[in-house]
């Protein structure tokens, strides 16, 4: 789920190593591709700045084969991944960003995530062995993994064995989601599921509509079914001028999270340019071209209508 701002400021780069030059797919010991997931502490098939295609040309037999895997959960589709501190959840995190997404919000930083097919095959012992690798690290910062997108529940398999190898040892687990498809969220996924970050675009059907091309009562009714569970939840109202900042709009989103009882925080991210360029460069019509950040002065006011709910606002 890659808002407008979640990656802005607190990201550690590292080496900047990626595999974005390198989209040779090595076979596994079964055949199926695989990604080799090596050092660098961002990485994937275009890290978290560059963007192309992968342009895997495959045989009909290897296709059917592939849908075969994917639908088993044994191969996802990976854009990237990121090994960050204070974002995401708590602690350092290991945040694995799956490709494909049936949103197409406006403002999104990396459209080059909504397609699937933009993707990187990994297997899910070839993640499950890169995590392994953090463990030590998550012990000593209370951390986990966080699996985001695109939309991680696009592939619902795939998360949900990532999810039970994590839990298995003993790793906290966070989920970065739109909730527009948390009706492929299984409860026997939910177990494995510490934390969701639930990304709240508008609290209006017409607003979410414009923002997203999707219908807002699907984010609604898992935001509900979360709270009947107790799974905690972050908040994530990306804040747009001219497009999410109608009072009446976010005094609607605050409304509701107010009536989600396992509501632990609220992020008000600010709108950014950052992904312009990766609209360009994928042919694609960016409308928020001459959209402003949001001033100070917005950004207090609308912490201001999640406070004055008695929500922690970060
Ligand atoms: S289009 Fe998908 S990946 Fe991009 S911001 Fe929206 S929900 Fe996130």
């Amino acid at each position: 789920m890659t808002t407008a701002a979640s990656t802005a400021a607190s990201r550690v780069q590292g080496d900047g190593s990626t595999r974005a030059a390198d989209h040779a797919v090595p076979a596994g010991p079964d055949g199926a591709p695989i990604v080799e997931l090596g050092v660098p502490v961002v990485g994937g098939a275009y890290g978290r700045s560059s963007s192309g295609t992968s342009g895997l040309e495959l045989s009909e037999a290897d296709r059917s084969e592939r849908f075969a895997q994917m639908r088993a959960g044994e191969l996802g589709s990976l854009h990237s991944w990121e090994l960050v501190t204070a974002v995401d959840g708590p602690g350092t995190r290991l945040t694995t960003f799956l490709s494909g997404c049936p949103l197409q919000c406006l403002y999104c930083h990396n459209p080059d995530t909504m397609e699937m097919r933009r993707g990187e095959p990994v297997t899910a012992d070839e993640l499950l062995s890169r995590i392994t690798r953090y463990r030590s690290i998550f012990e000593v910062t209370g951390g986990g993994i966080t699996i985001s997108g695109g939309e991680p529940l696009m592939q619902p398999a795939f998360v949900a064995r990532i999810l039970r190898g994590a839990k298995e040892m003993g790793i906290h687990t966070a989920v970065d989601t739109s909730g527009y498809l948390g009706a492929h969220c299984t409860d026997a996924m939910l177990e494995d599921i510490d934390l969701v970050l639930l990304d709240v675009k508008s609290g209006i059907p017409e607003t979410y509509r414009r923002v997203t091309g999707r219908e807002l009562e699907p984010t609604l009714e898992f935001g509900r079914r979360l709270a009947a569970r107790g799974t905690e939840i972050w908040v994530r109202f990306v804040l747009v001028p001219g497009l999410t900042d109608a009072p009446e709009n976010v005094d609607a989103v605050a409304d509701y999270v107010a009536s989600l009882s396992s509501v632990s925080r609220v992020e008000v991210l600010p709108f950014h340019q950052m992904g312009r360029d990766k609209w360009a460069s994928l042919g694609l019509r960016y409308e928020l071209e001459d959209t402003p950040a949001p001033t100070p002065e917005l950004v207090e006011r609308v912490r201001e209508q999640f406070r004055s709910r008695g929500l922690t606002v970060r």
